[in-house]
């Protein structure tokens, strides 16, 4: 069993029933979940001209490797009716793999830990309410700690609305 931490993220649609209808499609797929950040409204990042972001994590064992559990995501996204969209640009739902225990990987399909997730205030507010002990294999940077290093404007804007 693996411990990993996931991030979801909607932007269009019902965004609260996204996230739910995910993490529900993950208990189905197996995954444990061991514990869910509240739901933090997040402005857009990368692309500003967009709706609003709801924003989770979660914390969960799975026997999958992470080129699985990937695949599972790609598979969920599109069955909640992901389709392709521009860079940065407004989706139905997003899931990423956070960290997946002490793993590292770096391949053309899959980089972990996450590659962008020192940068985003939106995937760390929630990581460090699941798994504020983790640190990062790279830097030894707890959540907090990442948090903390970011541009005040990056923290800006973000509102805790619910628990999942
Ligand atoms: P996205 O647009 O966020 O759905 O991700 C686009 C691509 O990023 C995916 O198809 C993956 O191949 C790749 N990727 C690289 N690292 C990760 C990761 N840690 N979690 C999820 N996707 C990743």
């Amino acid at each position: 069993m693996s411990t990993v931490a996931l991030s979801l993220g909607s932007n269009l649609g019902d965004r609260l029933q996204l996230l739910r209808k995910a993490v529900s499609l993950l208990k189905g797929a197996g995954l444990v979940i061991l514990a869910s950040s509240d739901v933090f409204e997040t402005p857009p990042w990368g692309v500003e001209n967009q709706p609003r972001f709801l924003n989770v994590c979660v914390l969960a064992e799975t026997r999958l490797s992470p080129e699985e559990l990937l695949d599972l995501l790609k598979q969920m996204e599109d069955a909640l009716g992901r389709t392709p969209e521009k860079r940065w640009g407004p989706r139905i739902i997003d899931i990423d793999i956070l960290f997946c225990d002490g793993v590292s990987v770096r391949s053309d399909r899959l980089t972990i830990p996450h590659r962008e997730m020192a940068r985003r205030a939106f995937v760390l507010l929630p990581l460090a309410q699941v798994a504020p002990e983790w640190r990062h294999p790279e830097t030894g940077l707890t959540p907090e700690d990442m948090i903390r290093l970011l541009p005040p404007a990056e923290t800006g804007g973000i509102l805790r609305v619910c628990s999942l």
